[in-house]
């Protein structure tokens, strides 16, 4: 049986990264016909539509929008809570940080600047939170805490009053 073009794109698009299919539409859409281009936005409407949902991410309290998530697009920095550990006889010491066991010398920073990134997420259950079950534990960030205690819904309803300044408005977006 031999390959349908329907087939033989799946395989393309599959075995291609997004960067290199990102840039050849942008490049072929230089010169594409007016239908070639509506063909395009209707295979792309999913996408279009989640561009245009704001979403509140719960562990880093940012807004996105689903179509520019990612693996690493949230990013969480270490918390300051660590141990230093002096030789005799030396003032410059190891510090280790509870967060993730990063250690580093006492006088620099440590060489991640995160602790740790994952992808945006709109589910609590999705995230490990520094709460008072867990407080005592190694491992748990403490910037990570929960929309109450952030006082989300609170700066959300004063943005809204103010109009759509700040926030994620401030980054343009190309128009594509
Ligand atoms: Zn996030
Ligand atoms: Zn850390
Ligand atoms: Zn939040």
């Amino acid at each position: 049986m031999s390959p349908t073009p329907k087939s033989t794109l799946q395989t393309l698009l599959k075995s291609s990264t997004g960067t290199k299919v990102q840039a050849c539409l942008l490049e072929s859409l230089g010169t594409a016909s007016d239908s070639q281009i509506e063909a395009l936005v209707e295979l792309l409407a999913p996408l279009s539509a989640q561009a245009g949902v704001k979403m509140h991410c719960v562990r880093c309290h940012l807004t996105y929008t689903e179509n520019k998530n990612h693996s690493s697009a949230c990013k969480n920095k270490h918390d300051d809570e660590g141990n230093t550990e002096y030789e005799t006889g030396n003032d410059e010491g190891i510090t280790t940080l509870n967060c993730c066991g990063t250690s580093f010398d006492s006088e620099d920073s440590p060489d991640t600047e995160f602790c740790f990134t994952a992808p945006h997420t709109t589910a609590e259950d999705d995230v490990l939170y520094y709460e008072s079950g867990n407080e005592d534990e190694d491992g748990v960030n403490t910037n990570v805490i929960r929309c109450a205690v952030n006082g989300c819904a609170k700066k959300r309803k004063v943005a809204k009053k103010v109009g759509n300044k700040g926030g994620s408005a401030s980054k343009k977006q190309k128009a594509v």
